[in-house]
């Protein structure tokens, strides 16, 4: 009896110990924790964490997404047990995957600690459950090249917390959360390829925070938009996800968190709206609504101190990570219907069925009620007129305007596909990267369909992003036409058609064309002064009916 007792209280020692440790090797202490919240992690610090904690557990894997502009090796970490080495592996376990990605903007800094300290509480202490029913790939410092060029001031609303902090574009000056759709960096082609297509997250969480904006929230959220995608995983993510989690917090840890936005006092005060940002799929949370994937966008609040931005950020992805964990089949039964959904909808509707390629914002049906805000007083300036000045004070506002759904402004038909003309193989191997099929004719074919006739094609004034945007107005006419032997075929009937189509349509907002990619084809055809033809074709089926004899 004794010797079982003691062999009781051996075992549950252990258990406690296993759930608790009761200290990490210092190495395991982050740079935040060892500077009194005055810094973050260097490129250094975060790789020699990683290597630190892969050396004392069996549940973790390293690898590289790719190298990036300054030559760094951009780190991906998974967490499994059993351990997985491959995305195949993954596949065969037939787990879902949750991708959590920090430090897109290196100025943006609570990420990339945050999933530092989830390993540790994961491998080590006491979340070990968070990989009972999920794999998770974590990218820790996706802008590393951003990361290391600290300096003071480069984030004002944070407010010298921590003191210095990295920049917000990557090695080739370029903002990584506009690079869905164009992806002329090395970590979107890195990502892109070795986690989306690879790994396929069936939740992608995207860590960031506030440029600003003084409302009440310790965090904010978003899901990926809803526009030209299947509703099936936006829905489930902004009314089931998200309010659970956003209760889960205030109950467990005091959090008060809420949908993201940003007001305009110029608008007047007490605030009427609160606006969310774009639905462009160069935004990648947006993008894998597209891909047929739950996404979550995270955002501190920028004015809370960075040990505070830490807190509701770990307490977030955690959240996040918990509801995953214990809802990975309804998850993964989701995003397979929406696929199933996509890939229908070409099947049985091309040709018939119009979708948004153009979107505004419109506000939700019902708003935001009892939103929180710190308050804002006028007072009058020397020259007479009105002005506000935010008080310390955080008041409710009954409702507010919450511009967060998007309405098509312009439409066009669903194709069951598109051909390339041969020659365009740039665009191709665009088409590919992004994780689209893309064949080859093998004879010559006739195709019911239509051609984009391009009567005003249009610049931006301004460069974003190192392009003057295009975009190009016109009327698609009817066609029978014949591709050749050695022209693409895109067939429609994919999983990432709803991507394809976006990216794709001569008038989508954020489209291949939208980005440059046919500006040359366009000049050298005399787009200045003469309507052209775009270039790749819609076709609604294969022509069957025989062709006159004239
Ligand atoms: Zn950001």
């Amino acid at each position: 009896m004794k010797k079982l007792v003691c062999s009781f209280v051996f075992s549950l020692s252990f258990v406690l110990h296993a759930q608790q440790p009761a200290s990490f090797p210092a190495a395991l202490m982050l740079t935040p924790e060892k500077s009194n919240f005055e810094k973050t992690s260097s490129y250094g610090d975060v790789m020699q964490f990683l290597n630190t904690i892969k050396a004392m557990s069996p549940y973790i894997h390293i690898g590289s997404i790719g190298k990036s502009t300054m030559g760094k090796d951009i780190p991906y970490v998974v967490l499994a047990n059993p351990m997985v080495a491959s995305a195949e592996q993954a596949k065969q376990s037939g787990k879902p995957v949750v991708y959590i990605q920090a430090n897109i903007h290196a100025g943006e800094v609570e990420g990339k600690e945050v999933t530092m300290m989830l390993m540790r509480d994961i491998l080590l202490g006491n979340l070990q459950h968070l990989v009972a029913h999920q794999i998770i790939v974590m990218v820790p410092i996706y802008n590393t090249d951003g990361n290391d060029q600290f300096a003071k001031g480069l984030r004002p609303s944070q407010e010298n917390s921590p003191l210095e902090t990295g920049i917000r574009e990557n090695g080739q000056g370029l903002d990584l959360n506009r690079d869905g759709i164009k992806m002329e960096t090395p970590e979107t082609k890195g990502m892109v390829t070795n986690i989306l297509n690879a790994w396929d997250p069936q939740m992608v969480v995207d860590l960031h925070t506030t440029n600003g904006t003084w409302h009440g929230y310790d965090l904010t959220w978003a899901p990926g938009y809803l526009y030209a995608g299947e509703p099936g995983p936006y829905h489930y993510t902004n009314s089931t996800i998200l309010p659970y989690i956003t209760d889960q917090v205030k109950k467990n840890n005091d959090l008060l968190f809420g949908p993201f936005g940003d007001f305009n006092t110029r608008e007047g005060w007490p605030v009427k709206n609160f606006y969310t940002y774009n639905h462009h799929p160069r935004y990648i949370i947006n993008q894998i609504g597209l891909r047929n994937r739950m996404s979550i966008l995270s955002e501190s609040f920028a004015h809370e101190r960075f040990y505070q931005r830490i807190n509701s950020t770990y307490q977030f992805v955690k959240e996040i990570l918990a509801y995953c964990n214990s809802n990975a089949a309804e998850i993964i039964q989701i995003n397979q219907q929406a696929e199933k959904n996509a890939i229908e909808a070409v099947r049985n509707n091309a040709g018939n069925l119009r979708k948004g390629v153009r979107f505004k914002m419109v506000p939700t049906a019902e708003g935001i009620r009892n939103f929180r805000t710190y308050d804002y007083i006028p007072f009058k300036k020397e020259d007479g007129s009105t002005s506000l000045l935010k008080t310390g004070r955080i008041i409710h506002v009954d409702k507010v305007n919450y511009y967060a759904n998007f309405k098509d402004t312009v439409s066009a038909l669903l194709p069951r596909g598109y051909i390339i003309p041969a020659g365009f193989d740039s665009i191709v191997q665009h088409l590919r990267l992004m994780g689209a099929t893309v064949t080859q004719l093998e004879k010559k074919t006739e195709f019911k369909g239509e051609k984009f006739v391009i009567e005003k094609f249009s610049k931006a004034a301004r460069k974003f992003e190192g392009h003057l945007m295009a975009s190009a107005e016109g009327s698609f006419v009817p066609e029978i036409f014949t591709a050749n032997k050695g022209d693409y075929m895109v067939d429609l009937a994919q999983p990432l058609a709803n991507l394809i189509f976006y990216a794709l349509e001569p008038q989508s907002d954020d489209g291949l064309l939208t980005w440059n990619f046919f500006d040359h084809y366009l000049n050298t055809q005399g787009i200045a002064t003469q309507s052209v033809t775009y270039p790749i074709m819609k076709f609604f089926s294969t022509n069957t009916t025989p062709k006159k004899r004239k």
